[in-house]
Parts: structure tokens; C-alpha cells; sequence
């Protein structure tokens, strides 16, 4: 999981790193009122999980009310690399003597964690190691040994970092080895790391990323986790084989084959309405599968009701509605179900969906019509008020 800036700085805060004060800001009033606390000048950036936003106009100095607002305007909804910026971050401005750059990686050849320092920061570090492979300094970091102060202050002096930086450099340089180790991340990346005219030296970037299988032992990532998609349900849909995509709508769709599950996304949005995800079930159509998916699809709380469209070519319709009423029996679905099953035995399935006679489902004989039943009921209950859970 990559972290956007501000929640890698949050996270180097809880290791003592030593970042700039800012507040995060989703429109322009948000960041004019943020700027206004923080006093001028202020930097407005880009939230989005690619580097390279100051040469893409999405990092931008303010001095004054009238630039932040013209700097957010500009920003928000600026497309960088195919990120479309959100969210934007407001910090107080540094003054810059000096941009350096401080990482920490793993060497999978080597075996061992990789150090990098250069006093050429503030650049993409691979065009510098490219041009000059000797403006960047490295270190092995044994994990068994750790990393101590001494080799944190030579790997600084053989960087080339200037004098007055360099003790300041090699604390952080410990603090981020920390990071690294006890925050379970695959990469820690400074970028810049700068020296300020009045000779501190502090995180300007942060480029973060965790590793996703240590998320078990790591319950204070899940506050990380809130620009749109949701990676615990991702990972659930993952571990149970099914195919799954969150959108930013309100009907849940669960359909078999991908071919199957776009046109439902297509059919619900023609009738007025909006996906809150791509769901493919495969050929998993049975009792597991169904229960899997409506287990996925609840964890989700934009979802008001659940669209599951299903063609019975090879799997039989009527094992997929004993599927569902069983699926019924074992999750607790907050939403309305609208049932779309055709195909083979699809008139058995029926009779099975009827006798169930269970008030979360509703059964439809057509895709299109389906569709409507879907998007009416999640007006409704978005009417009705907020998510279903
Ligand atoms: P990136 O382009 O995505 O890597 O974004 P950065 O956060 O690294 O910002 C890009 C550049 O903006 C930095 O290398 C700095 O030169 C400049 N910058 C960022 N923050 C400040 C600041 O507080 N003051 C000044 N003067 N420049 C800044
Ligand atoms: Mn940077």
C-alpha cells in the first residue's frame, strides 16, 4: 500500500521525523481556512500516489488568502500522471538552504536494507544515479546489526551533505531506519530532505510505501485508508477469488463473468443510477461464491441496494438461487437484493427464490428491469437517510 505525502508524514510524526506542520484540504474553502490557521507562506499540494507533482504544477507557494485560492482551484482536479487530485495538503513553507535526499529500501539481491543519501535532492533520484552514480551515497544495513549512529554519520559525510546538516541528517537517518523496521514498510524515501536557512533539517517529502502483508499486526493502518477504495475489502474479495473493483455509487453489483459484470455496471447507469462496484464471481456461482461476494459487498457502507445478475450457462441457475438463500442465512445483508437469474433452470430457480419468500430478495425476470428495481430502492433508502449500516 503506497502512502499519499501527508499520511506519510503522519506516519515519520509517530517516529519522532521531523515534518512541517499542514492540514489536509478537499476544496478551496478548506484550504483557504487551513492556510489561514497556518499563517503565510504556505504550500498547497497535490494528494495523489505519484511523484513528480511539483514539475506537474501540483505543488505551489501561497503568500497571501487570494493565491491559495487560486493555487487549490488549479490544483483540485489537476490530472498527474492519471491521478486526479482530491485532495489537496496545506503546509506552512520551509525555507530552503539546501534539498538532499534520504531512503531506505530493500535490497532483494543482496539480502540486506539499502541506504541511499544524496546532496543532489529535490530531483528524481534515479536520473541523478543515472548521471552521477557517485552523488549517491549507499550503506547495507545488516537488519540483525541495525543501523547505528556512526554509520548513519558516514554514510551523511560520504553523501557530500554539507557540514552544518549533517548531524541533523544522520538523526533522521536513525529515526527513518525505525520507521522502516517497526512500521513494516518496503520503502521510506525523503525527497526533499532539506536544510533550512536557519540550519534545521527536516522532511519536506514523504514517499512511503507499507507492506501489505503486515497489515494483520498494523490495526492504526486502517486510517490510511481513505481516498475512495478500500483495500480490507479488495483483500477480502482477493482471498476469496473473486474479482473485485470499488466504483464511488450506491448499487452493489455481483454478476458472473467479467463480460456479464460490465454490462450490469453499463445497465445500472443507463437507468439513472450508479455502481459502488464491479463484482465477478467467475464460475463461482455456488453457495461459497454468493455468500463471499455479498460478504464483500456489505463490508462496503455506499452500498443501499444490491443488484446480482446472473446467467446460468455451465452453473446451473437453480444451484445458484439455493447459493443465495443459503448465503442469506450465514451474512447479515444490510441491503435489498434485486435478483436477476436467466439461463439454464432458470424456472426452477425461480420457484426456489419464491418459496424462500425472504423479504431481502426481489425477484426480476429481466436485466434492464432489474436494473430499475435496483436504483429505485437505493434512492429510497439514500432518501431514508445515509448508508444502511
Ligand atoms: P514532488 O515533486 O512530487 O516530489 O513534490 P515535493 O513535495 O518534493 O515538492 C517539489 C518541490 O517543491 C521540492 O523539491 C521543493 O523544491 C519545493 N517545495 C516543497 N515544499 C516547499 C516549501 O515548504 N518551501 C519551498 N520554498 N519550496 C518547497
Ligand atoms: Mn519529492
Amino acid at each position: 500500500m503506497d502512502l499519499v505525502e501527508y499520511q506519510g508524514k503522519q506516519y515519520f510524526a509517530r517516529y519522532g521525523l521531523p515534518v512541517s506542520p499542514g492540514e489536509v484540504a478537499d476544496t478551496v474553502a478548506e484550504a483557504e481556512a487551513a492556510a489561514e490557521r497556518l499563517g503565510y507562506p504556505v504550500v498547497v499540494k497535490a494528494q495523489v500516489q505519484t511523484g513528480g507533482r511539483g514539475k506537474a504544477g501540483g505543488v505551489k507557494l501561497a503568500n497571501s488568502k487570494a493565491e491559495v485560492t487560486e493555487h487549490a482551484g488549479n490544483i483540485l482536479g489537476l490530472d498527474i500522471k492519471g491521478h486526479i487530485v482530491r485532495r489537496l495538503w496545506i503546509e506552512k513553507a520551509t525555507d530552503i538552504a539546501k534539498e538532499y535526499y534520504a531512503s531506505f529500501t530493500l535490497d532483494r539481491s543482496a539480502k540486506l536494507h539499502l541506504a541511499m543519501v544524496s546532496a543532489r535532492g529535490g530531483v528524481e533520484i534515479e536520473k541523478v544515479a543515472e548521471e552521477a552514480p557517485e552523488a549517491v551515497a549507499r550503506l547495507h544495513v545488516n537488519p540483525l546489526d541495525g543501523l547505528s549512529i556512526e554509520g548513519a554519520r558516514d554514510l551523511v559525510e560520504r553523501a557530500g551533505l554539507d557540514a552544518e546538516a549533517r548531524e541533523g541528517a544522520a538523526e533522521i537517518l536513525l529515526k527513518l531506519y525505525q520507521c522502516y523496521i517497526e512500521g513494516d514498510a518496503d520503502l521510506v524515501e525523503i525527497n526533499p530532505l532539506v536544510l533550512t536557512t536557519d540550519g534545521q533539517v527536516r522532511a519536506l517529502d514523504a514517499k512511503v510505501t507499507l507492506d501489505d502483508d503486515a497489515a494483520f499486526r498494523h490495526p492504526e493502518w486502517a486510517g490510511f485508508d481513505n481516498l475512495g477504495v478500500s483495500t480490507e475489502r479488495e483483500r477480502l474479495a482477493k482471498s476469496k477469488g473473486l474479482s473485485y473493483i470499488a466504483l464511488d455509487g450506491t448499487v452493489g453489483i455481483i454478476a458472473n463473468g467479467a463480460g456479464l459484470a460490465m454490462s450490469t455496471v453499463d445497465v445500472v447507469s443507463q437507468v439513472g443510477g450508479s455502481a459502488a462496484n464491479f463484482l465477478d464471481v467467475g464460475g463461482n456461482a455456488d453457495e461459497e461464491g454468493m455468500a463471499s461476494a455479498l460478504e464483500v459487498i456489505n463490508l462496503d457502507p455506499s452500498v443501499r441496494s444490491i443488484l446480482v445478475n446472473i446467467f446460468g450457462g455451465i452453473v446451473r441457475c437453480d444451484e445458484v438461487a439455493r447459493g443465495i438463500v443459503k448465503a442469506l442465512g450465514r451474512v447479515d445483508i444490510g441491503a435489498q437484493i434485486v435478483l436477476r437469474l436467466d439461463g439454464t433452470n432458470a424456472a426452477e430457480a425461480h420457484k426456489i427464490i419464491d418459496d424462500a419468500a425472504s423479504e431481502k430478495i426481489i425477484n426480476e425476470r429481466t436485466m434492464l428491469g432489474a436494473a430499475r428495481r435496483a436504483v429505485e430502492l437505493a434512492d429510497v433508502a439514500g432518501k431514508e437517510g445515509g448508508s444502511k449500516l
